[in-house]
């Protein structure tokens, strides 16, 4: 394991994000290797943590004032042992190789524990859309997708959104697939509902992280109802992820963007969160327009080179983390832990430090790893996938039921995988173990490819 570990760190050194991600699956697997001997001489780790192909590319496009930009743009497919490779696409100027190779080969292991057929892929671009008019965001997709369009297909690679990719940059990178291609298929999922979207796919990823936080307190007898959360982001999963708290009777305190975050004494209400929602779908606003508008809630900026985050230090029962990677440090899950946490649920994508999990861990606290409890996401884009092949779409009910029933179906397999291989109630070992199991089955039935 120790050997891979060094293999990649030294093929790419800046790559630390991609280290980071690998390290951790590694250490849940070591009792997997020892029990399969075989998978040592077919080589399935090394084969596993590269690639199955990078494309890299120039994306040129022009500005409202006729200036030219060029960003860079990727693609990584990482593994298609059990389906298309399926994954999202992120533009945010922090974007680069490393973060998209940890993001595909958390997904390749995510889309696995959904039990749908889709292999792991991730993409994006060092482009912001903060700031920009319509029109540079339209025109930056279409010189995207001007080269992207190669690389996929419904049969081949089927993106979605992420991190600066929603409903609108979908619609604009569909439009010029299509023109392409000359053919409208379902190439991309988060599709506006009246041209091939699913119902429900906009709420999955935030829903389906409520879902799992519910079962997993189960286990302990006890329910949302009454909860208080801290959720930071404050983009697609943390409105939805908020937007299910309030329903099921949970007090929701905090929400937060890269500026800074919103402490809410009294919590978010139905009227509060339509105005996030407003604010940032639609005006493109800053979180601190919040406290401006709610005398109840107190605005502070966060400095990302602080040695903690102030979200995290808040008395609550459960906490959300819905922005991005790293933002729970080794200090912030202590400061959690001793404001009396009980769970965390993971929205974003590996948002809690190795540190931090540790802590959390030996606390038995109640901790789910992104890549089960934010699956619900990915897998609503299945279910897209399926309504656009059957050319039928399901009601809100229908996906939502199969939501659920998918949700609980991972917190069940991530148990069961735990407690077999004598870790019961760690749900991160059980994550990664049952996620390679499928991948690696499939790996070994193909032969060496
Ligand atoms: P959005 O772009 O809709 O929202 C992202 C939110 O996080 C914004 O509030 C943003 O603030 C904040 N944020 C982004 N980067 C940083 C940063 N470096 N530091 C602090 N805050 C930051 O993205 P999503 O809600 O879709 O994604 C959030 C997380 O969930 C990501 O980790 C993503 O990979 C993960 N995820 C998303 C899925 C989906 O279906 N969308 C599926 C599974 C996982 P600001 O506006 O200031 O940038």
């Amino acid at each position: 394991m120790h050997q891979i570990i060094e293999i990649i760190k030294e093929k790419d050194p800046g790559q630390i994000e991609f280290h980071q991600a690998v390290s951790e699956v590694m250490e849940s697997l070591e009792p997997v290797m020892e029990r399969n001997p075989e998978y040592r001489r077919l080589k399935i780790l090394e084969r596993l943590v590269e690639p199955e192909r990078v494309v890299m590319f120039r994306v040129p496009w022009m500005d409202d004032m006729g200036e030219i930009h060029i960003n860079r743009g990727f693609r990584v497919q990482m593994n298609s042992a059990i389906g298309p490779y399926k994954g999202g696409l992120r533009f945010h100027p922090s974007v680069n190789l490393g973060i998209l190779k940890f993001l595909a080969f958390e997904q390749v292991f995510k889309n696995a524990l959904t039990t749908l057929p889709m292999g792991g892929g991730k993409g994006g671009s060092d482009f912001d859309p903060k700031g920009k008019s319509d029109a540079e965001v339209m025109r930056f997709c279409q010189s995207f997708m001007i080269e992207l369009f190669r690389h996929i297909g419904p049969e081949t690679d089927v993106p979605a959104g992420d991190i600066g990719v929603g409903g609108r940059e979908i619609g604009y990178l569909f439009g010029m697939y299509k023109k392409l291609r000359n053919e409208f298929s379902g190439v991309l999922t988060g599709k506006g509902l009246n041209w091939g979207g699913s119902l429900i796919r906009p709420e999955a990823t935030g829903y389906g992280s409520v879902y799992f936080a519910a079962e997993m307190l189960a286990t302990r007898n006890m329910t949302l109802e009454g909860k208080s959360c801290l959720v930071s982001g404050s983009g697609n999963v943390a409105q939805y992820t908020a937007e299910k708290l309030l329903e099921l009777g949970a007090k929701v305190l905090t929400l937060s963007d890269s500026s800074g975050y919103i402490y809410d004494e009294e919590g978010l209400t139905r009227n509060k969160l339509d105005f996030v929602m407003m604010l940032k779908n639609q005006k493109r606003g800053r979180i601190s327009e919040y406290a401006d508008k709610y005398k109840s809630a107190v605005y502070t900026p966060i400095d990302p080179a602080a040695d903690c985050n102030p979200l995290w230090n808040h008395r609550a029962d459960c906490a959300f983390p819905s922005a991005t990677q790293n933002e729970i440090n080794g200090k912030d899950a202590r400061n959690l832990l001793q404001n009396g946490i009980m769970l965390v649920c993971e929205g974003a994508n590996m948002p809690t430090t190795p540190e931090g999990i540790a802590a959390f861990v030996d606390q038995r606290i109640l901790y789910a790893p992104g890549k089960a409890s934010n699956a619900g996401g990915v897998s609503v884009s299945g279910l897209e996938m399926s309504q656009n092949s059957m050319r039928y779409p399901w009601t809100r009910e229908e996906v939502d039921s199969r939501l659920k029933t998918i949700m609980r179906s991972i917190h069940k397999t991530c148990l069961e995988a735990a407690e077999y291989y004598d870790t019961p109630g760690n749900y991160m070992n059980g994550a990664n173990i049952a996620g390679f199991d499928k991948v690696v089955t499939a790996m070994v039935d193909q032969g060496l490819v």
